[in-house]
């Protein structure tokens, strides 16, 4: 499958802010149904990319945190919901089960995970992932693949 982001990653983003405009570009190739894997160490700016996203998609960024305790952060979006999990303190993957994923992923809306390592075996094999990555202070590397 060619890479969905083709004509905006790799990239490389030098603050905050320019990791939130390029999550900005990367809202126009999403579709319904689609699920976003973002991997990357805590502070790569896996939240940063995702407010962008759901800026893009008419919602205020201040309203998008990381869902640590809630896991799924709903928001409605002006094209699709977007759901938004962070699965950092997911211990197994029953869990998950518990959550009720499967109305999420197999939804119409599109999900934007961290820490999606943690529930690596339920992921759909068409699932977009990216990697981001600690290149200095506040420079990071964001790749498809
Ligand atoms: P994550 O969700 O991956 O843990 P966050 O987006 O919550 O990461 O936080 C990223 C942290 O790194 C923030 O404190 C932010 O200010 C800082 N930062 C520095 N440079 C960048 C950059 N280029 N892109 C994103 N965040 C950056
Ligand atoms: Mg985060």
């Amino acid at each position: 499958m060619p890479n969905v982001f083709a004509d905006v990653l790799p990239a490389t983003t030098a603050s905050p802010e320019e990791t939130t405009a390029l999550g900005h570009q990367l809202a126009a190739h999403l579709h319904p149904g689609d699920i976003v894997a973002l991997y990357g160490d805590l502070g790569a700016g896996k939240t940063h990319l995702v407010k962008g996203i759901c800026a893009a998609c008419g919602i205020p960024e201040a309203s998008v945190t990381s869902p640590t305790f809630t896991i799924v952060n709903e928001y409605p979006g002006d094209r699709f919901p977007l759901y938004h999990f962070d699965a950092y303190r997911i211990e197994r993957v029953e869990e998950f089960f518990e959550l009720g994923y499967e109305e999420y992923f197999f939804g119409d809306g599109v999900c934007l995970i961290e820490w999606p390592e943690r529930v690596e075996p339920l992921l759909p094999e068409e699932t977009i992932r990216l990697r981001l990555e600690h290149l200095g202070a506040t420079e990071r590397r964001i790749v498809e693949g």
